[in-house]
């Protein structure tokens, strides 16, 4: 284990020289966490960055895990739907009238399930995309 203190050196990233480098303790948060750092190379005072912590925020992005979330949740929500349809798929041509809860089998998109009637269109819970689709003509 090992201990910190005010005065001894420790390995920080530096934003001044965009490097991991020996830093000298100026002051501590508390009795195992690092406050400030004072660079060696530079001299620069700074917050105290764990050069491991830092290349691992870098390779996790907010912008994935949220796509991810959203492509679970459609996915999820249409097999909900299928376990809860009861009955025979209709094949989908523009010619079929479709009322809510029917389930269609779409040549493109697989099977889905009629969420709404929208205008003239059908809004249609495919497995990965929700599509409003022209029927009854
Ligand atoms: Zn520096």
């Amino acid at each position: 284990m090992t201990s910190y203190s005010a005065g001894k050196e420790v390995l920080s990233y530096c934003g001044k020289c965009k490097l991991p480098l020996g830093h000298t303790i100026v002051a501590m948060k508390d009795t195992h966490t690092i406050g400030k750092v004072k660079c060696n190379t530079c001299q620069a005072v700074h917050m105290y960055k764990d050069p491991a912590t830092k290349s691992k925020r870098v390779k996790s992005s907010a912008t994935t895990t949220r796509k991810r979330k959203k492509a679970i949740s459609v996915n999820d929500l249409w097999i909900e739907e299928m376990g809860k349809a009861a009955g025979k798929s209709i094949k989908y041509t523009i010619r079929e009238t479709f009322n809510v809860g029917d389930i269609l089998d779409h040549k493109s998109f697989g099977p889905g399930i009629v969420q709404n009637l929208v205008d003239d269109k059908i809004e249609v819970l495919f497995q990965h995309e929700i599509k409003l689709l022209v029927h009854g003509k």
